[in-house]
C-alpha cells in the first residue's frame, strides 16, 4: 500500500483499466519497477493480460469486477480515456485511483473539454455546438464554409468526423448520419505542423515533460513521431507550459498527452487531451533513460519522477494492419527498436506494433 507517508512498496499490485497495448506497455514498466498488476479488460487473451498477472474478464462498469479490482490493487489507473466516469468514482472511494476521474469527465467531451481549457487560459479553435442540421449550416456559414465537424463523445484516430470544405456538401441529413448525437464544428485549422507533448505529475506535485514530438497523422490515425519537432525553442516552451498548467487544473497524477496544432506564427491551439500514456508518446521507450509508461507507475506509485532528456532524436512509426509483415525486415536495421503489441488478427486500421529509429542528436 501507499499513503502520504511513502511511495508504493515493490510487490503492491497496480490495477489497470482496459487491456489494450497501452496496458501492456504500462504493465511492462510495472513489471520493471517490481510491481504486479491486474487488467480489468472484457476481452480474454488482451495485449495487457498476456503480461500481467492477473486478468478479471468483464465489462468496465461491471460492479462485481471493480469490487475485485479495488480488493486486489494498492492504486488503479487506466489506459483510455472512455472509462465510464461512474465507475472510476465509485472505485476511487475505496482505492487511489490516478489520474483522477475529474481528467477522465474533461477529455471525455469535446465540448467539456474546451470549454475546461479556454477556462485555464489556453487557446483550442473555436467551436460551435452542433444538435441538428441547420446549427451545421449555420456554424458552417459562421466558419466561411469550411469546418470539422466531430462527435463530442466517444472519437478518436478520427474517428466520428466529417470535413467540409468551402460548402462542399449538401449538409440535409448529416446531423442523422452521425448518429443524431451531439456534435460539435471546429473551423478547418490551417496548421503548419501537429504537435505533441507528454507530460508528468507526481504525488508531490512535482512537473516534468519530454520534448514536443512533431506527428504525422493518416487517415485520422497516428503514422509518425519525430523528435525534435521543428519548432521554436520559444513553441517548445509554450506547448510545456500549457501541459503544466492542464496538469495543476487538474490536480493531476500521471502522464498526460497533449496535441496541439502548430501555426504559422509559433501560437498553439491544444486540438485534445489524452488523460493517459500516449501513442504519440512511444518513442520515449527507445530515445530516453525513463519511458513515458515507466514515468507514469512512477507518478502514480508516489515514486521521483524521472529524467525526460533524450539520448537520441529519433523516429517513431506506427505499424498499422499489414506493415505488421515489416518486422523482421525492420529488425535488420541498426539502432532501431522494435514493438509488437500480441495481437494474433491485422485488421486494417488496427495498431500491430510501433518501432523507433534512433539518430544521433544534431548539434
Ligand atoms: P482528432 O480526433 O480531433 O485528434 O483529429 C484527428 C486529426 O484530424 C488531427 O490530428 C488533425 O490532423 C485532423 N484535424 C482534426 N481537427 C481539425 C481541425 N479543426 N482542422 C484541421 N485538421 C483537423
Amino acid at each position: 500500500m501507499t499513503s502520504a507517508a511513502g511511495p508504493l512498496l515493490p510487490g503492491s499490485t497496480i490495477g489497470i483499466i482496459g487491456g489494450g497495448q497501452l496496458g501492456r506497455m504500462l504493465a511492462m514498466a510495472a513489471a520493471r519497477l517490481g510491481y504486479r498488476t491486474a487488467i480489468l479488460e472484457p476481452q480474454a487473451d488482451c495485449p495487457a493480460a498476456q503480461l500481467a498477472n492477473r486478468q478479471i474478464v468483464a465489462a468496465y462498469d461491471d460492479p462485481a469486477a471493480l469490487a475485485e479490482l479495488a480488493e486486489v490493487s494498492a492504486v488503479v489507473t487506466y489506459e483510455f480515456e472512455n472509462v465510464p466516469v461512474a465507475a472510476a468514482s465509485r472505485l476511487a472511494e475505496r482505492v487511489p485511483v490516478f489520474p483522477p476521474p475529474k481528467a477522465l469527465e474533461v477529455s471525455q467531451d469535446r465540448l467539456t473539454e474546451k470549454r475546461f481549457l479556454n477556462g485555464v487560459g489556453i487557446s483550442t479553435a473555436d467551436i460551435l455546438p452542433v444538435d441538428n442540421d441547420a446549427d451545421l449550416a449555420s456554424a458552417l456559414s459562421d466558419f466561411g464554409g469550411s469546418g470539422v465537424l466531430k462527435t463530442c463523445r466517444m472519437g478518436y484516430d478520427g474517428k466520428g468526423q466529417r470535413l467540409f470544405r468551402n460548402f462542399d456538401r449538401d449538409v440535409d441529413g448529416t446531423y442523422a448520419a452521425m448518429g443524431g448525437v451531439p456534435l460539435i464544428l471546429e473551423p478547418l485549422v490551417p496548421f503548419e505542423r501537429e504537435i505533441s507533448v507528454i507530460a508528468g505529475r507526481g504525488r508531490d506535485g512535482s512537473l516534468a515533460a519530454y520534448d514536443p514530438a512533431e506527428n504525422v497523422h493518416r487517415d485520422g490515425i497516428l503514422h509518425s513521431s519525430t523528435v525534435p519537432a521543428a519548432v521554436s525553442p520559444a513553441t517548445a516552451a509554450l506547448a510545456c507550459r500549457n501541459a503544466f498548467a492542464i496538469l495543476e487544473a487538474l490536480d493531476y497524477v500521471g502522464v498526460i498527452g497533449v496535441e496541439f496544432f502548430a501555426l504559422a506564427d509559433g501560437a498553439l491551439l491544444v486540438n485534445e487531451i489524452a488523460p493517459r500514456v500516449h501513442n504519440s508518446g512511444h518513442w520515449t521507450e527507445a530515445a530516453c533513460a525513463v519511458s513515458q509508461f515507466e514515468q507514469h507507475i512512477r507518478a502514480i506509485a508516489g515514486l521521483p519522477l524521472g529524467g525526460t532528456a533524450r539520448h537520441s532524436d529519433c523516429v517513431m512509426e506506427n505499424l498499422i494492419g499489414q506493415d505488421v509483415e515489416r518486422a523482421p525486415a525492420l529488425l535488420a536495421e541498426q539502432d532501431l527498436v522494435l514493438h509488437l503489441y500480441g495481437k494474433a488478427e491485422a485488421r486494417p486500421g488496427r495498431k500491430m506494433g510501433h518501432f523507433t529509429r534512433l539518430r544521433p542528436i544534431a548539434s
